[in-house]
């Protein structure tokens, strides 16, 4: 039997041309190792207490094309790689998938994803194949409960996976796991944006009302 996709999952099937993206920055040095282009997919079930982008999680949002997306990200300046986050990735695993192969037969950047279930709950066919292009996954739900400033994650039940070796030399021992703190961009409009794990709970709360992350 075909397993099921998590709840409020969008699979495109082996034929996606399409991602539905809630935002997207050209130049990230907070969300994995080096200067990465980051997408944050649109639609997230979870709904996590404390999440920091509540605003992802509906499923609805606008289309991107894949080879819009590929293009853009080629075109981020000297960017090492690609971190997928949310919204939930594998609720788009196949898009994702595909738009790294996109993005990989052009160039060859590295993948950083974050999700929140365990890598142990992924067993779909669309999950196995976004996961064999992952280098570092960043797995597991944020509990606020549980909240640690750690490389990456903002929870302690969160895990640092890497799926090939390309990160092993980034994974940080007892000492070196501290977060790396956020990144603000800020609007001529007066608007902001922030990327990156808050190193203290309820940021949202402290922060005046504006575009997430
Ligand atoms: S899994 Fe991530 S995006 Fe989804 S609700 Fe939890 S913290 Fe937010």
């Amino acid at each position: 039997m075909r397993p099921k996709n998590p709840p409020g999952s969008r699979s495109n099937g082996a034929e996606a041309a399409t991602l539905r993206l809630f935002r997207r920055e050209s130049a990230c040095r907070v969300l994995g190792p080096g200067l990465r282009a980051v997408l944050w997919v649109q639609g997230c079930s979870r709904a996590c207490p404390g999440c920091v982008v509540p605003e992802s999680w509906s499923p609805r949002g606008p289309d991107s094309s894949l080879e819009e997306v590929a293009d853009w990200i080629l075109e981020c300046p000297g960017v090492e790689g690609i971190t997928l986050t949310g919204g939930e990735p594998m609720g788009q695993a196949r898009a994702l998938a595909c738009l790294v192969d996109r993005v990989r037969s052009r160039r060859d950047l590295g993948v950083v994803c974050f999700t929140g279930y365990r890598l142990e709950e992924l067993r779909h066919e669309d999950h196995t194949a976004l996961l064999a292009r992952v280098d570092l996954l960043i797995d597991g739900p944020y509990v606020v409960e549980q909240h640690s400033d750690l490389l990456w994650r903002g929870s302690s039940n969160q895990r640092l996976l890497p799926l090939t070796p390309r990160y092993l030399a980034c994974m940080p021992g007892p000492e070196g796991d501290r977060g790396v703190g956020l990144e603000f961009r800020f609007e001529p409009d007066g608007g902001y944006a922030f990327a990156g794990v808050p190193p203290w709970p309820d940021l949202r709360r402290a922060l005046p009302e504006g575009r997430p992350r």
